[in-house]
């Protein structure tokens, strides 16, 4: 039998690319700015197509019932409290899952019009052909086409290398989500073309609820934009600078969900190389959110030399330029419980790189009086010179410090 989705898929690659220029250099023609907006009109064919596909496009977890997601049975995870009905904080901590018009996406401060006047070139020739991303081709998972014209702007989020970071929703069907602008131009002259491909080839595969999801992208002559979940809390980071470091019971119920999603990833061939407290959002329940899969890398069967990633969280073998697989990601979990506990990565030397080096390859590992002897087992044994000693995620799960953390109910189908 076939599936919607499949059947879904197909409308969209037939239709929508039919209707749509297939050069770069035409679909750059496609009007983005909010000022032009008049210009944009769609056949009617592709309205109807657009709408049936957002029917059946992602769900929303600000407009429908949360779906159980795959790997947690009990959607009420995380340590932080839950919304309840009536809980009157702002509205955009708040998922109103019935009343989604009320989400306050905030206000724009026409911000993305004012930095493209100044910032970014067109690029021409490969480059352009390379960067002229657009889900709605995409060979695996074609979505509806986008433009900038499909969504309500609301507050800036934040700024990242390559342009700003917006909340938005889409306006018909109403979605939150952030939408991500990065610079054609500054990509390329930061080289990293094949990077930020391969970034999102990986992302827009994934679909795990402790893997920010990608779902969708498009670009105009200077800009890509990537549409990615809103992740409610922001940035762990940020949690960890104001609190300096976590409980154990936090600690343990975030390495809980990014062992579980780094076993859903391994399992698709994706090493995620870059594990550390940046690269981590929240979502509206605090739930822990990999996202930024700028080092990730898909290799199937492969072993990999090239030197990526922070200092801090790089393995033995990475920083002796061996071989690495994904066992790296086991060892990021280990200096990611650590720092989470401590508030510093167990390795760190501020004055002196060389011996950070120096005192990752000795594994240099040292405790506080603090810490608990059950989480001091689980980062030995995650902090291990051998990558093949490195305890397996299934293990981590039913490690007894992340299973007396668990909140009740939790069930993880990794672990079944
Ligand atoms: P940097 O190198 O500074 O990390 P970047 O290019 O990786 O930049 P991001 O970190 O993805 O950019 O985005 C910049 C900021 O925008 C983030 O620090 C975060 O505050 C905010 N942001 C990004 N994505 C989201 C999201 N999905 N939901 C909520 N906020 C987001
Ligand atoms: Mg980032």
């Amino acid at each position: 039998m076939t599936s919607v989705g499949a059947v879904t898929r197909q409308i969209a690659a037939l239709e929508i690319t039919g209707n749509k220029p297939t050069t770069s250099s035409s679909s750059s023609s496609k009007t983005t700015s909010a000022s032009s907006r008049s210009l944009h009109t769609k056949q009617p064919s592709q309205n109807n197509v657009s709408k049936l596909l957002t029917k059946f496009a992602a769900p929303n977890p600000y407009t429908t019932k949360p779906a159980q997601p795959s790997s947690l049975r009990n959607p009420t995870y995380g340590h932080s409290k839950q919304p309840s009905t009536s809980d009157t904080t702002t509205p955009a901590t708040k998922p109103a899952r019935t009343a989604q018009p009320s989400v306050d996406i905030g206000r724009y401060d026409g911000g993305l019009e004012e930095e493209n006047e100044k910032r970014g070139e067109r690029v021409y020739g490969e480059a352009a052909e390379q960067l002229a991303l657009d889900s709605s081709v995409s060979r695996k998972c074609p979505t509806r086409e986008w433009s900038l014209h499909d969504f309500d702007m609301g507050r800036p989020l934040g700024k990242g290398k390559f342009g700003r970071v917006y909340m938005v929703r889409t306006k018909d069907p109403k979605y939150i989500l952030a939408l991500k602008t990065l610079y054609k131009s500054e990509i390329v002259q930061n080289r990293v073309e094949k990077q930020i491909r391969r970034e999102i080839e990986i992302q827009q595969n994934l679909r795990h609820p402790n893997v920010l999801r990608l779902y969708g992208y498009f670009h105009d002559e200077k800009r890509i934009f990537l549409m990615l979940e809103f992740a409610g809390k922001g940035e762990l980071y940020k949690q960890l600078s104001k609190h300096g470091c976590f409980s154990e019971r936090r600690s343990a119920r975030y390495i809980d969900q990014m062992a579980d999603a780094l076993i859903y990833l391994h399992g698709k061939h994706v090493i995620h190389r870059d594990i550390k407290p940046e690269n981590l959002l929240l979502g509206i329940n605090g739930e822990l959110k990999i996202g930024d899969f700028g080092w990730s890398v898909h290799a199937p069967g492969n072993r990999r030399m090239t030197l990526c990633g922070t200092l801090d969280y790089l393995p033995p073998e990475m920083v002796e330029g061996k071989e690495h697989n994904e066992k790296v990601d086991y060892w990021a979990l280990g200096v990611l419980t650590y720092e989470f506990l401590i508030g510093n990565p167990p390795f760190e030397d501020r004055n002196s790189v060389s011996n950070t080096y120096r005192r990752i390859a000795k594994v240099d590992l040292r405790f506080p009086s603090n810490v608990s002897a059950e989480v001091q087992d689980l980062i030995s044994r995650l902090l291990q010179y051998d990558p093949q000693r490195r305890l397996p995620l299934t293990e981590v799960l039913t490690h007894p410090w992340i299973v007396r953390h668990r909140p009740q109910g939790v069930v993880r189908e990794s672990m079944a």
